[in-house]
């Protein structure tokens, strides 16, 4: 991967606002390696930072204005903090804008500065650019504002920012990634407790492998919507068997095999629905517990069961997968050296990541790269559990 120097970042600033930058900070993007829809109920989720990044560069201005550059989609927009950027600004502007705007309630010293976000990090391609965009934008404005803010904080405010100004209601699981894991490790994070633990994921004799489906839906936003209703339907039904649950994190399987067996139900196929959603977020806590126990362990062929198990039931029992991710994943499963593959992320297209056995992995990398058709090679990426985001020298 292309690191980004001091010195290539030095330079770039200045090439592109003929001045020097004052502060740099680096943010990854994330994988997760289980735990997926588990984090907007109260669960566990378990992924790694992964060593591509957003990088932004700054210098402060003495005026109220915010003037961001992103090298990714050569655009430079200027708006100020008191008022924003104009409505028919691109989306992308809202990420850095709500960053600001939460952080400078929190520090009013913070002024005006000239951004430039840079990185090797695929932009909306799953591996949670919007929470590396707001990672680093959020840990240079603290530096050039002087104030340090807990990491554990700045993951709140990235959050609320994609909520609030992106409109995007996601979890909690990008923001902490990208901001919290170590190099080396794996994070388990209770998205109740916000607890986390670096559980050590050592890959001397394996390789996780991120493949692009390259598809995009449209209804990927819809369909997240109407699963987190969806929960909130199911857990008014489970609590006929659990009256004290406060989400699906306090449901048991039992439970929602109990209820699914109740005669008045079964006949009730949107009630079935609600309780198969139920069903994956129950089982997908259990296997993300479980995985982080196999990581513990180094028990890799289980890691690999306990992925191919939770992409089976974002599949059959969230519905959250596609032809060309279940393709993927069946093809993947089916070669030699591979323990496991699951989608990852929200679904409906993105990206599926798979664990291989190193001696199979560079193999395995050429073959899908080819895919059958060399005219359109599937990007692959070999990924390595990432520090997560730090200022930078410059
Ligand atoms: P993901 O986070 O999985 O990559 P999202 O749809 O959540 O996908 O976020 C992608 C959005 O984040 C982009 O459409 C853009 O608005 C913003 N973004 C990400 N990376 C950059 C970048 N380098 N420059 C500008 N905007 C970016
Ligand atoms: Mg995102």
């Amino acid at each position: 991967m292309a690191r980004m120097s001091p010195s290539a970042l030095r330079s770039a600033f200045v090439a592109r606002y003929g001045r020097p930058a004052a502060r740099a900070a680096r943010a990854p993007g994330r994988v997760n390696l289980i735990g997926e829809h588990t984090d907007y109920n109260d669960g566990f989720v378990l992924p790694i930072a992964i060593e591509q990044s957003l990088w932004a560069v700054a210098a402060p201005r003495h005026d109220d204005a915010l003037r961001v550059y992103s090298d990714a989609l050569r655009d430079l927009q200027t708006w100020t903090l008191a008022d924003g950027p104009h409505a028919d600004a691109p989306r992308w502007t809202r990420y850095v804008h709500g960053v600001a705007t939460l952080l400078r309630r929190r520090m009013p010293s913070l002024d005006g500065a000239d951004l430039l976000i840079t990185g090797d990090l695929p932009l909306g391609g799953g591996l949670s650019s919007s929470a590396a965009l707001e990672g680093c934008t959020a840990l240079v404005l603290c530096g050039l504002a002087g104030c340090e803010l807990p990491l554990e904080e700045l993951a709140a405010i990235c959050r609320s920012a994609e909520h609030e100004f992106a409109g995007v209601p996601c979890g909690l699981m990008d923001q902490y990634a990208s901001l919290l894991s170590r190099q080396g490790c794996a994070l388990l994070l209770d998205c109740r407790s916000r607890r986390f633990e670096h559980v050590p994921c050592r890959l001397d004799q394996h390789a996780l492998l991120v493949v692009d489906s390259g598809v995009r839906h449209e209804l990927a936003s819809g369909e997240y919507a109407a699963r987190r209703r969806e929960c909130g339907e199911a857990l008014k039904l489970l609590r006929r068997a659990c009256p004290r649950a406060a989400a699906l994190r306090d449901v048991a399987p039992a439970d929602v095999a109990r209820c699914a067996a109740d005669e008045s139900l079964r006949r009730d196929a949107g009630a079935m629905r609600l309780l198969a959603r139920a069903r994956h977020v129950v089982t997908e806590n259990e296997r993300t517990l479980a995985a982080a126990a196999a990581l513990r362990a180094e028990d890799w062929p289980e890691l690999g069961r306990l992925m191919s198990a939770s992409h089976a039931s974002l599949r059959d029992d969230y519905q959250v997968s596609c032809a060309q991710l279940d393709a993927l994943v069946e093809r993947l499963e089916r070669c030699p050296g591979v323990l496991g593959a699951r989608m990852t992320g929200g679904g409906f297209g993105g990206c599926v990541v798979a664990l291989v056995e190193v001696p199979h992995a560079q193999g395995l990398v050429a073959q899908l790269n080819c895919g059958g058709d060399p005219a359109a090679p599937r990007p692959v990426l070999r990924v390595v559990p990432a520090g997560g985001a730090e200022r930078c020298a410059l």
